[in-house]
């Protein structure tokens, strides 16, 4: 069976096509500057060439067009037609109360997923244009609807529920959503697996990348995240603040004139490590102006770690314990150093790393000490292929 998994931006779309009978990727690539003017990058997995080229793409459905052309290329191609692809998954950022799990595309999902854009309004009406191009493209094509939200819906009330007035969740959806929820739903099932099966475990995901979010496991359903309505909320990310006193945001609006957008601007992109570092967005960088003395980045880097580290504490007390700590995305899967500074510190529940294990690079890998009462795993996140098992188990004809 063959997936092809979409990942529409306003102006971009990512795509790679599974073999989902080994799980493994057959091609990838990125579609950009849709609407603008239009550029393709293409990379077949099986030795075949790089097909790189400027083409026009004035909408979405030009860009899948685009993919489909060059997935059954002589060249490039890696199927001899596009009947081989069984069906296509999307992932779609909000899925508001609307959606508790991925969702077989139809009429009713898509009505439901335009009735989240004043929660996602960025991200949806881009993910519904990917949708609607393949509809376009391939018309009768299954397609699946994947959200970014769902697997934070088994958190209960008082998890998701913001202590503000009652009447903004009942008429407006005021409440947390979470983000990142493929990752987590992946991490969580390796987590388990790895761990030899046992569903029963407290698990604590953390999600660390240019975003970064964090979530409490327990039975394998998520019982709280970091993130809230959208994903400004948590620890300080890349670029966005995480958690503040909502007044800071008054206070700095009245001093300097702002309007609402330009105030979710600083928050969202001028704000987290890049701010208190001065330096850049990227943790890298970061490092290794610390490294250089830097004590603004060094500020960045121990505030990030210390956030991180209350949140484990936080959801280790909502679980009632901790089995297992789960690191993944760019900075939880390639920073050891990152990783040690968070866990210093949590000694006290029984967490212990082995520093030899810790430095292996590019694997899953437990990389608790013999003695630790805690294991700490790190799993390379995979969000492309939850989407495509979720799409493979909507659509698969029994
Ligand atoms: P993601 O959003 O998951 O792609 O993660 C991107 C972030 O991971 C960027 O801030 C990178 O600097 C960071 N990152 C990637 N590799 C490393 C590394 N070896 N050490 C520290 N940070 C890294």
């Amino acid at each position: 069976m063959k997936i092809l998994v979409i990942n529409a931006g306003s102006s971009s779309l990512k795509y790679q096509l599974f073999d989902m009978d080994t799980e493994t990727v057959l091609a990838k690539g990125l579609c950009e500057r849709i609407g603008i003017d239009g550029h393709i990058k293409h990379t077949p997995k099986n030795g075949k060439n790089v097909f790189e080229a400027d083409m026009a793409f004035p909408s979405h459905s030009e860009a899948i067009a685009a993919v489909l052309k060059v997935l059954v290329d002589p060249d490039c191609g890696v199927i001899s037609s596009v009947d081989e692809i069984d069906a296509v998954g999307h992932r779609v950022l909000h899925g508001g109360m609307e959606f508790s799990d991925s969702c077989v595309v139809d009429d009713a999902c898509i009505d439901a997923i335009k009735r989240c854009i004043p929660l996602g309004p960025l991200h949806n009406p881009a993910n519904l244009m990917g949708i609607q191009a393949c509809q376009a493209v391939m018309p009768g094509k299954p397609q699946v609807a994947v959200f970014d939200t769902a697997f934070h819906m088994t958190m209960p009330p008082k998890a998701y529920m913001y202590a503000v007035p009652y009447e903004y969740y009942e008429k407006d959806d005021v409440r947390r959503y979470g983000f990142h929820g493929t990752s987590h739903k992946y991490v969580t099932s390796r987590a388990i697996e790895l761990l030899g099966g046992r569903k029963d475990l407290r698990i604590i995901n953390c999600h660390l990348g240019n975003g970064s979010s964090l979530s409490a496991v327990k039975d394998g359903k998520c019982m709280d995240t970091s993130m809230g309505i959208t994903p400004l909320a948590g620890v300080p990310m890349g670029t966005r603040s995480g958690d503040v006193d909502a007044s800071v945001v008054q206070y700095i609006m009245n001093r300097y004139g702002y309007t609402v957008d330009e105030m979710l601007n600083i928050l969202n992109k001028k704000s987290g490590v890049l701010a208190l570092s001065g330096v850049s967005s990227d943790f890298r960088d970061i490092d290794h102006a610390a490294a250089e003395g830097n004590e603004r980045a060094q500020l960045a880097l121990d505030k990030f770690a210390y956030e991180v580290r209350k949140y484990i504490g936080a959801y280790t007390a909502a679980l009632g314990g901790v089995d297992a700590i789960v690191f993944t995305a760019g900075v939880g899967e390639n920073s050891a150093e990152m990783r040690a500074r968070i866990l210093s510190g949590l000694e006290y529940l029984g967490v212990k790393i082995d520093p030899e294990k810790n430095k292996i690079r590019g694997q899953e890998i437990d990389i608790s000490a013999d003695d630790s009462a805690v294991r700490v795993l790190v799993i390379p996140t995979n969000e492309e292929l939850m989407i495509a098992r979720d799409t493979k188990a909507l659509t698969e004809k029994k």
